[in-house]
C-alpha cells in the first residue's frame, strides 16, 4: 500500500472528524459522547474485537492475514476545564470545557489510520491494538492498566504514542532516545503545630515557620544539591493555613509535584521526605508527607527509537527530525504503558505563526494545525509497517 496516499485520500475525513469533537468536548472519564464515536466508528470496520475498558475507554483489535508481532498504538481522548477563545468557528459548544491540549486531533488521527488498516489486513503480519485513552490529563492510563487494559489488548510487543506540539514547527517531528518526559509525584504535606494567640507566640507551635523551612529546605534542595545532568524539580503549588491575622493556626497544608526526568525518583521522594520531617523537627512541629504518582518517567525503547528516527526521517526529511534538547519536564501518563512493554513516543510540531497554530497547549487560544494530521497519521502507519516487518 502507498501509506501516503491512503492517508491523503482519508485527510478530509480525519479533519472532520476532529472538528465533531472538538465541538463537543468531554472532561477525563466522563467522555460518553466520544466514546460511543470511537465505538461505533470502529465497529463499522469489522475488527475483531473491540473493548470497552474503564468506563470510556475503547480498545479495538484488528488481526492481519498473518502472523506476527502484536503492536498497541494509543491515543488520549479527554479535553481540559478551560473556557475556549481561540475563534474556530468549530469552537467548543460546552461552555467552560476545550480541546486545548490535542487530544481530538490524536482520536481523529488513529480512528483514520483504523480505517486504512481495516481495508489493507492481507499487508498486516500481526495484531494491531487501537487503543483509545481516557483522562490523560490525570492518570487515566493507570486505571485502564489496573481494569485489564494490556490483557484485553492480547499482551502487545510494542506500543506506540504521539503528541502534537504547538512549540515545534510543522513539519517536523522531536523525539529522544531514553527519558523523553519527566516523572511527576504529587505531594501533600500536612504540619501539625500547636494553635493560639498571636500576641503570644511563645506559647505556641507556628506551622507557618515549620513551612517557610520546609520551602527553604526544598529551594536549597533544587539548586545545591542537583546536578545539572540529572534533571529534578520540586515545586510548591499550594499552602493553606490560618483563617485571622491574629490566631495562630493549628494546622497547615502544603501540595506540589516533584518530577524527575532520570530513573532515580525513588531517591529524590526519600531525600524530600527527609527534609520535610527534618524541617518540621527544628521547628518542633509534626508531620506526614503523602506522595502519589501522577504519571511515570517516559522513555523510550532504544531500539525502537533507532526505527522511529529512520521512519520520520522518510516522512518529513532527516533534517526535519529533531532529537536534541527535546526532553522536557512535563509528564504524559503514556509512560504507564511504555514502563511495562517497550515503548516509542514523538511530538508532531504544528506550529505555525500565521496561522495561530504556536499557541501554548492549555491555554484559552489554542489552536490545532489540522496539516500535522496527514504527518501524524503517515508516521504512525510507517512506523507500524517496519516495526511489524523487522
Ligand atoms: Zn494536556
Ligand atoms: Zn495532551
Amino acid at each position: 500500500m502507498d501509506i501516503q496516499k491512503a492517508v491523503s485520500a482519508i485527510q478530509e475525513e480525519v479533519i472532520g472528524l476532529r472538528r465533531d469533537l472538538h465541538r463537543h468536548p468531554e472532561l477525563g472519564f466522563r467522555e460518553y459522547r466520544t466514546s460511543k464515536i470511537i465505538s461505533e466508528y470502529l465497529a463499522a470496520l469489522n475488527l475483531d474485537e473491540i473493548h470497552q475498558c474503564s468506563g470510556t475507554g475503547v480498545i479495538g483489535i484488528l488481526r492481519g492475514s498473518r502472523p506476527g508481532k502484536t503492536v498497541m498504538m494509543r491515543a488520549d481522548i479527554d479535553a481540559l476545564p478551560i473556557q475556549e477563545e481561540s475563534g474556530e468557528p468549530f469552537s467548543s459548544e460546552t461552555p467552560g470545557i476545550a480541546h486545548a491540549c490535542g487530544h481530538d486531533g490524536h482520536t481523529a488521527m488513529l480512528l483514520g489510520e483504523a480505517k486504512i488498516w481495516a481495508s489493507h489486513r492481507d499487508q498486516i503480519p500481526g495484531t494491531l491494538v487501537f487503543l483509545f485513552q481516557p483522562n490523560e490529563e490525570d492518570a487515566g492510563a493507570q486505571v485502564m492498566i489496573d481494569d485489564g487494559a494490556l490483557e484485553l489488548a492480547g499482551n502487545p510487543q510494542a506500543v506506540f504514542g504521539c503528541h502534537l506540539k504547538s512549540n515545534s514547527p510543522i513539519g517536523t517531528i522531536s523525539m529522544a532516545p531514553g527519558p523523553m518526559m519527566a516523572s511527576s509525584y504529587y505531594f501533600r504535606i500536612r504540619i501539625k503545630g500547636k494553635g493560639g494567640h498571636g500576641g503570644y507566640p511563645h506559647l505556641c507551635i507556628n506551622p507557618i515557620s515549620a513551612a517557610s523551612h520546609v520551602i527553604a529546605a526544598i529551594d536549597t534542595f533544587n539548586s545545591l544539591e542537583q546536578s545539572v545532568f540529572r534533571p529534578t524539580v520540586i515545586s510548591t503549588g499550594m499552602i493553606h493555613a490560618g483563617e485571622k491575622e491574629i490566631v495562630i493556626p493549628d494546622f497547615l497544608e502544603m501540595q506540589g509535584s516533584v518530577r524527575c526526568l532520570h530513573f532515580d525518583h525513588e531517591q529524590v521522594h526519600a531525600r524530600l521526605r527527609e527534609l520535610v520531617t527534618k524541617a518540621c523537627d527544628l521547628c518542633r512541629c509534626t508531620c506526614e508527607i503523602e506522595l502519589k504518582c501522577g504519571n511515570s518517567l517516559l522513555a523510550n525503547d532504544e531500539k525502537l527509537f533507532e526505527l522511529a528516527k529512520e521512519t520520520a526521517g522518510e516522512v518529513v526529511g532527516a533534517d526535519n527530525v529533531l532529537t536534541r534538547d527535546v526532553a522536557v519536564m512535563g509528564g504524559d501518563d503514556f509512560a504507564e504503558f511504555s514502563m511495562r512493554i517497550p515503548g516509542m513516543y514523538y511530538f508532531i510540531g504544528m506550529a505555525d505563526p500565521e496561522k495561530g497554530t504556536d499557541v501554548p497547549n492549555h491555554n484559552t487560544k489554542f489552536r490545532l494545525n489540522e496539516d500535522a494530521l496527514a504527518t501524524g497519521m503517515e508516521m504512525q502507519m510507517k512506523l507500524v509497517t517496519k516495526y511489524l516487518n523487522s
